[in-house]
Protein backbone atom coordinates (compact mmCIF):
# COMPACT_ATOMS: atom_id res chain seq x y z
CA UNK A 1 0.00 0.00 0.00
CA UNK A 2 1.27 3.63 -0.98
CA UNK A 3 1.94 5.28 2.39
CA UNK A 4 0.41 8.28 3.41
CA UNK A 5 1.24 11.35 2.33
CA UNK A 6 2.49 13.03 5.55
CA UNK A 7 4.64 9.93 6.27
CA UNK A 8 6.33 10.27 3.00
CA UNK A 9 7.04 13.69 3.25
CA UNK A 10 8.27 13.85 6.45
CA UNK A 11 11.90 13.59 5.11
CA UNK A 12 11.61 16.16 2.82
CA UNK A 13 12.05 19.76 3.02
CA UNK A 14 9.13 22.15 1.93
CA UNK A 15 9.94 24.00 -0.93
CA UNK A 16 7.31 26.00 -1.00
CA UNK A 17 4.22 27.06 1.26
CA UNK A 18 1.26 29.58 0.74
CA UNK A 19 -0.45 30.69 3.91
CA UNK A 20 -4.36 32.12 4.36
CA UNK A 21 -3.50 33.83 0.54
CA UNK A 22 -5.86 36.25 -0.53
CA UNK A 23 -6.53 37.85 -3.59
CA UNK A 24 -9.08 39.69 -5.69
CA UNK A 25 -9.24 41.88 -8.69
CA UNK A 26 -11.51 44.94 -9.03
CA UNK A 27 -14.35 44.84 -12.09
CA UNK A 28 -16.94 46.86 -13.21
CA UNK A 29 -19.61 44.76 -11.58
CA UNK A 30 -17.71 44.58 -8.10
CA UNK A 31 -15.11 42.79 -6.73
CA UNK A 32 -13.94 39.46 -7.58
CA UNK A 33 -12.46 37.53 -5.08
CA UNK A 34 -10.45 34.83 -6.55
CA UNK A 35 -8.37 33.19 -3.32
CA UNK A 36 -10.10 33.33 -0.02
CA UNK A 37 -7.67 31.38 2.32
CA UNK A 38 -5.45 29.61 -0.10
CA UNK A 39 -2.98 26.95 1.58
CA UNK A 40 -0.58 25.27 -0.04
CA UNK A 41 2.67 23.07 0.92
CA UNK A 42 4.99 21.52 -1.59
CA UNK A 43 7.52 19.67 -1.10
CA UNK A 44 11.33 19.03 -2.75
CA UNK A 45 10.54 16.55 -5.46
CA UNK A 46 7.04 16.59 -5.32
CA UNK A 47 4.96 16.47 -8.38
CA UNK A 48 1.60 18.35 -8.16
CA UNK A 49 -0.80 18.24 -10.36
CA UNK A 50 -3.29 21.67 -10.37
CA UNK A 51 -6.55 20.72 -11.79
CA UNK A 52 -9.26 23.39 -11.73
CA UNK A 53 -11.61 24.95 -14.84
CA UNK A 54 -10.85 27.73 -16.19
CA UNK A 55 -10.90 30.72 -14.60
CA UNK A 56 -10.62 29.65 -11.17
CA UNK A 57 -7.27 31.10 -10.16
CA UNK A 58 -4.52 28.78 -11.24
CA UNK A 59 -2.93 31.14 -13.33
CA UNK A 60 -3.31 34.05 -10.18
CA UNK A 61 -2.34 31.31 -7.50
CA UNK A 62 1.05 30.16 -9.71
CA UNK A 63 1.96 34.17 -10.20
CA UNK A 64 1.76 34.33 -6.36
CA UNK A 65 3.83 31.49 -5.90
CA UNK A 66 6.53 32.60 -8.00
CA UNK A 67 6.53 36.38 -6.73
CA UNK A 68 6.03 37.49 -9.91
CA UNK A 69 2.88 39.26 -8.07
CA UNK A 70 1.74 40.09 -4.22
CA UNK A 71 -1.67 38.47 -2.52
CA UNK A 72 -3.57 41.12 -1.26
CA UNK A 73 -2.92 39.34 2.54
CA UNK A 74 -1.22 35.81 3.62
CA UNK A 75 2.23 35.05 3.06
CA UNK A 76 4.66 32.84 0.53
CA UNK A 77 7.25 30.84 1.56
CA UNK A 78 9.98 29.65 -0.26
CA UNK A 79 13.11 27.49 1.04
CA UNK A 80 11.37 28.63 4.46
CA UNK A 81 11.48 32.13 4.14
CA UNK A 82 8.27 34.16 4.22
CA UNK A 83 8.57 36.74 1.27
CA UNK A 84 5.73 38.71 1.74
CA UNK A 85 7.68 42.12 3.54
CA UNK A 86 10.66 41.89 1.14
CA UNK A 87 11.01 44.69 -1.11
CA UNK A 88 11.20 43.90 -4.91
CA UNK A 89 14.92 43.70 -5.50
CA UNK A 90 14.87 40.87 -3.16
CA UNK A 91 12.26 39.09 -4.35
CA UNK A 92 13.29 39.26 -8.34
CA UNK A 93 16.99 37.86 -6.91
CA UNK A 94 14.54 34.81 -4.93
CA UNK A 95 12.49 34.42 -8.35
CA UNK A 96 15.42 34.56 -10.29
CA UNK A 97 17.77 32.09 -8.51
CA UNK A 98 14.82 29.87 -6.83
CA UNK A 99 11.65 29.74 -9.38
CA UNK A 100 11.50 28.24 -12.45
CA UNK A 101 8.91 28.68 -15.10
CA UNK A 102 7.38 27.38 -18.06
CA UNK A 103 4.09 28.52 -19.95
CA UNK A 104 1.68 27.22 -22.59
CA UNK A 105 3.44 29.15 -24.69
CA UNK A 106 6.95 28.95 -24.76
CA UNK A 107 8.26 31.89 -24.67
CA UNK A 108 11.90 31.34 -26.11
CA UNK A 109 13.79 34.60 -27.14
CA UNK A 110 13.32 33.89 -30.90
CA UNK A 111 16.43 34.78 -32.17
CA UNK A 112 18.61 33.15 -30.40
CA UNK A 113 19.77 29.22 -30.37
CA UNK A 114 18.02 26.07 -27.98
CA UNK A 115 21.68 26.19 -26.06
CA UNK A 116 21.58 30.40 -25.73
CA UNK A 117 18.03 30.10 -24.68
CA UNK A 118 18.74 27.58 -22.17
CA UNK A 119 22.47 29.93 -21.08
CA UNK A 120 21.38 33.22 -21.09
CA UNK A 121 19.28 33.16 -17.72
CA UNK A 122 22.52 31.21 -16.21
CA UNK A 123 24.25 34.18 -17.19
CA UNK A 124 22.28 36.65 -15.67
CA UNK A 125 22.58 35.05 -12.75
CA UNK A 126 26.53 35.41 -13.37
CA UNK A 127 27.63 31.83 -14.56
CA UNK A 128 30.86 32.83 -17.20
CA UNK A 129 29.05 31.67 -20.49
CA UNK A 130 31.46 28.25 -20.90
CA UNK A 131 29.50 26.84 -17.74
CA UNK A 132 26.32 27.80 -18.88
CA UNK A 133 26.47 26.79 -22.19
CA UNK A 134 28.19 22.93 -20.36
CA UNK A 135 25.29 22.77 -18.17
CA UNK A 136 23.01 23.58 -21.03
CA UNK A 137 24.70 20.64 -23.25
CA UNK A 138 23.82 18.45 -20.24
CA UNK A 139 20.18 19.55 -19.97
CA UNK A 140 19.26 19.13 -23.68
CA UNK A 141 20.71 15.71 -23.61
CA UNK A 142 18.46 15.12 -20.75
CA UNK A 143 15.74 15.96 -22.17
CA UNK A 144 16.77 14.02 -25.27
CA UNK A 145 17.85 17.50 -27.09
CA UNK A 146 20.98 17.09 -28.46
CA UNK A 147 21.10 17.05 -32.09
CA UNK A 148 19.15 20.79 -31.54
CA UNK A 149 21.74 22.57 -29.99
CA UNK A 150 21.76 25.34 -32.47
CA UNK A 151 18.30 24.67 -33.78
CA UNK A 152 16.29 28.32 -33.49
CA UNK A 153 12.68 27.95 -31.52
CA UNK A 154 11.00 28.61 -35.48
CA UNK A 155 13.14 25.38 -36.28
CA UNK A 156 11.91 23.08 -33.51
CA UNK A 157 8.39 21.58 -33.56
CA UNK A 158 5.95 22.07 -30.52
CA UNK A 159 7.07 19.61 -28.30
CA UNK A 160 10.73 20.42 -28.70
CA UNK A 161 9.93 23.62 -27.92
CA UNK A 162 8.47 23.01 -24.97
CA UNK A 163 11.54 20.34 -23.75
CA UNK A 164 13.61 23.61 -24.33
CA UNK A 165 11.02 25.59 -22.18
CA UNK A 166 11.17 23.26 -19.62
CA UNK A 167 15.47 23.21 -19.72
CA UNK A 168 15.51 26.68 -19.20
CA UNK A 169 13.32 26.82 -16.52
CA UNK A 170 15.31 24.86 -14.45
CA UNK A 171 18.58 25.94 -15.92
CA UNK A 172 19.33 27.92 -12.74
CA UNK A 173 18.68 24.64 -10.22
CA UNK A 174 15.67 26.54 -8.71
CA UNK A 175 13.62 25.09 -5.69
CA UNK A 176 10.30 25.57 -7.22
CA UNK A 177 9.15 24.54 -10.76
CA UNK A 178 5.66 26.38 -11.64
CA UNK A 179 4.22 25.37 -15.04
CA UNK A 180 1.18 27.19 -16.70
CA UNK A 181 -0.68 24.51 -18.83
CA UNK A 182 2.86 23.42 -20.72
CA UNK A 183 1.23 20.42 -22.35
CA UNK A 184 -1.74 22.89 -23.16
CA UNK A 185 -1.24 23.49 -27.00
CA UNK A 186 0.30 20.30 -27.36
CA UNK A 187 -1.41 16.74 -28.89
CA UNK A 188 -1.75 14.25 -26.66
CA UNK A 189 0.80 12.07 -27.80
CA UNK A 190 3.60 14.71 -27.57
CA UNK A 191 2.16 16.03 -24.01
CA UNK A 192 2.44 12.75 -22.66
CA UNK A 193 6.25 12.65 -24.31
CA UNK A 194 6.88 16.51 -22.74
CA UNK A 195 5.61 15.08 -19.36
CA UNK A 196 7.56 11.89 -19.29
CA UNK A 197 10.78 13.88 -19.64
CA UNK A 198 9.58 16.69 -17.17
CA UNK A 199 8.77 13.98 -14.26
CA UNK A 200 12.38 12.26 -15.05
CA UNK A 201 13.57 15.89 -14.43
CA UNK A 202 11.84 16.47 -11.48
CA UNK A 203 12.80 12.97 -9.57
CA UNK A 204 16.27 13.44 -10.79
CA UNK A 205 16.52 16.81 -9.37
CA UNK A 206 14.48 16.89 -6.78
CA UNK A 207 12.86 20.10 -7.80
CA UNK A 208 9.24 21.08 -6.48
CA UNK A 209 6.92 21.23 -9.15
CA UNK A 210 3.63 22.24 -9.44
CA UNK A 211 1.62 21.89 -12.80
CA UNK A 212 -1.47 23.35 -13.82
CA UNK A 213 -3.05 20.72 -16.53
CA UNK A 214 -6.38 20.26 -17.98
CA UNK A 215 -5.23 16.57 -18.97
CA UNK A 216 -6.77 14.40 -16.87
CA UNK A 217 -4.29 11.54 -18.27
CA UNK A 218 -1.15 13.91 -16.94
CA UNK A 219 -2.60 14.35 -13.82
CA UNK A 220 -3.31 10.67 -12.97
CA UNK A 221 0.64 10.24 -13.36
CA UNK A 222 1.53 12.71 -10.84
CA UNK A 223 2.23 12.54 -7.18
CA UNK A 224 -0.74 14.63 -6.01
CA UNK A 225 -3.35 16.66 -7.55
CA UNK A 226 -5.19 19.77 -5.98
CA UNK A 227 -7.58 21.83 -7.31
CA UNK A 228 -9.47 25.38 -6.02
CA UNK A 229 -12.22 25.13 -4.66
CA UNK A 230 -14.25 28.45 -3.33
CA UNK A 231 -10.98 30.19 -3.51
CA UNK A 232 -8.82 27.39 -1.63
CA UNK A 233 -6.84 24.81 -2.01
CA UNK A 234 -8.44 20.88 -2.01
CA UNK A 235 -6.72 18.36 -1.97
CA UNK A 236 -7.88 15.47 -4.50
CA UNK A 237 -7.71 11.70 -3.13
CA UNK A 238 -8.43 10.54 -6.52
CA UNK A 239 -7.41 12.07 -9.68
CA UNK A 240 -10.89 12.59 -11.77
CA UNK A 241 -11.60 10.72 -14.21
CA UNK A 242 -11.07 11.76 -18.25
CA UNK A 243 -13.83 13.72 -19.74
P1 LIG B 1 -7.21 30.22 -14.50
O1 LIG B 1 -5.73 30.25 -14.70
O2 LIG B 1 -7.67 29.16 -13.54
O3 LIG B 1 -7.95 30.12 -15.78
P2 LIG B 1 -6.84 32.97 -13.64
O4 LIG B 1 -6.04 32.91 -12.41
O5 LIG B 1 -6.13 33.37 -14.88
O6 LIG B 1 -7.64 31.61 -13.83
O7 LIG B 1 -8.02 34.01 -13.43
C1 LIG B 1 -8.99 33.86 -12.42
C2 LIG B 1 -10.01 34.97 -12.56
O8 LIG B 1 -9.42 36.21 -12.20
C3 LIG B 1 -10.54 35.15 -13.97
O9 LIG B 1 -11.93 35.42 -13.88
C4 LIG B 1 -9.79 36.34 -14.50
O10 LIG B 1 -10.55 37.05 -15.42
C5 LIG B 1 -9.53 37.14 -13.26
N1 LIG B 1 -8.28 37.90 -13.33
C6 LIG B 1 -7.04 37.35 -13.41
N2 LIG B 1 -6.10 38.31 -13.45
C7 LIG B 1 -6.75 39.49 -13.43
C8 LIG B 1 -6.33 40.87 -13.44
N3 LIG B 1 -5.04 41.20 -13.49
N4 LIG B 1 -7.30 41.81 -13.39
C9 LIG B 1 -8.60 41.48 -13.31
N5 LIG B 1 -9.07 40.21 -13.27
C10 LIG B 1 -8.16 39.22 -13.34
MG1 LIG C 1 -4.55 30.10 -16.38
Amino acid sequence: MKKSLSSEQQDRSVALSLRSVYRSFSEAHGILEILKGADLDLYEGDLVALVAPSGSGKSTLMHIAGLLEKPDSGEVYVGGRACGSLGDDDRTAIRRTEVGFVYQFHQLLPEFTALENIAMPQMINGLARKDAEERSRQLLKYMRLQDRETHRPSELSGGEQQRVAIARAVANAPRILLADEPTGNLDPKTSAYVFDALRALVKASGVAALLATHNMDLAAKMDRCITLQDGKVVELKRVPKAR
